[in-house]
């Protein structure tokens, strides 16, 4: 039973047809948390009455990539093979009588729903379901890539790409790994404030600005940044988060999906003089290993992800949610 879901922008790359391995017509969402109201043959981990996390990004525990302690991008997850069936390649959902496909295995934009024993993960019975939803991806995504991905070091100076509800949860996660200067790069100047209360210490919008807002990040750091974060989704902003950071030494993360097909263009330079260029799947985390964790510390209050809910609708204004997400509320 799905109690609370997130909308992230990876729901309306798939509405936009910007997402691969999609079938329609499809139940979206994949940023819940809920109730487990039953349980298959076979399952052990979790039982009827646990609280959880659907996970967007399995763990299946036996792949290549699940034993090696270093990744945690499972093979089983959507962008390796197509999760709009069940393993079992059957849906458990139908509309009149047709069937509807499932979307990452996790389909949370329903009140019920059916999840394979590897894309869930039980959490912390104290948990607040309609908070820690956030956790099953924006949140995650976006803290782990600082403190993950990128290992922001203490005292360093980082610039994040968009600042909607994952490059605000990168702002976090840069400033408790000890940043010192946190540059928020948004067109959407309302986002500005919310990214100052989380920890960001200047805010630019390269709408103000003539020359490319690199130019404007290099300018006023020196050498560009040590960290850069891209967290929108665009080829020109990741060429751009690229270069911002430091010519030598620099790290820049992609974290935006891209419209399938994309391509981007670089000089090669770029990367010669030893800058990093990494992606970032759900912020790095082995997701049933750690998002029970990051329940834990959010209840420990080591950090407050309740400042990203922005406004709170029944399921059935679901779309209303995506007029706010499109109009930048
Ligand atoms: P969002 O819509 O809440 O935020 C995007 C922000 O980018 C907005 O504030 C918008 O104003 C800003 N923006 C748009 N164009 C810009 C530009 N040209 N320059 C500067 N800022 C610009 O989206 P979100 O939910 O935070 O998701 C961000 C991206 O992260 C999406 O592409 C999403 O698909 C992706 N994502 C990736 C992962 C992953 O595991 N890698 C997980 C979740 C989301
Ligand atoms: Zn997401
Ligand atoms: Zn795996």
């Amino acid at each position: 039973q799905i109690v609370a879901t997130g909308i992230c922008h990876t729901d309306e790359h798939v509405l936009e047809g910007n997402f691969p391995n999609i079938d329609f017509p499809v139940i979206l969402g994949h940023e819940g948390a809920g109730i487990v109201e039953s349980i298959g043959e076979g399952v052990t981990s979790v039982k009827p009455g646990d609280k959880v996390i659907p996970l967007c990004l399995p763990q299946c525990g036996e792949c290549s990539f699940c034993l090696n302690p270093e990744s945690n991008y499972c093979l089983k997850c959507h962008l390796s093979e197509s999760q709009s069936l069940l393993p079992d390649k059957t849906s458990r959902f139908t509309c009149r009588g047709k069937q509807v496909h499932h979307f990452m295995w996790v389909s949370t934009f329903a009140e019920y729903t059916v999840i394979p024993e590897c894309a869930v993960a039980k959490i912390d019975a104290a948990a607040p379901l309609d908070k820690v939803c956030l956790l099953g991806c924006g949140f995650s995504t976006g803290y782990g890539a600082a403190i993950n991905t990128a290992q922001v070091k203490p005292g360093s100076t980082c610039a994040v790409f968009g600042v909607g509800g994952v490059g605000l949860s990168a702002v976090m996660g840069c400033k408790v790994a000890g940043a010192s200067r946190i540059i928020a790069v948004d067109i959407n100047s309302d986002k500005f404030a919310k990214a100052k209360e989380l920890g960001a210490t200047d805010c630019i919008n390269p709408r103000d600005f003539k020359k490319p807002i690199q130019e404007v990040l290099t300018e006023m750091t020196g050498h560009g940044v040590d960290y850069s974060f891209e967290a929108i989704g665009h080829a020109e902003t990741m060429a751009a988060a690229l270069a911002s950071c430091n010519m030598n030494t620099g790290v820049c993360v992609m974290i935006g999906v891209a419209p399938s097909g994309s391509l981007i263009s670089i000089d090669p330079m770029l990367l010669l003089t030893g800058r990093t260029w990494k992606g970032s799947v759900l912020g790095g985390w082995k997701t049933r290993d750690c998002i029970p964790k990051l329940v834990s510390s959010y209840l420990e209050k080591k950090f407050n992800s309740d400042l990203l809910i922005t406004h709170t609708l029944p399921i059935a204004k679901v779309n209303e949610g995506f007029e706010l997400l499109r109009a930048g509320k």
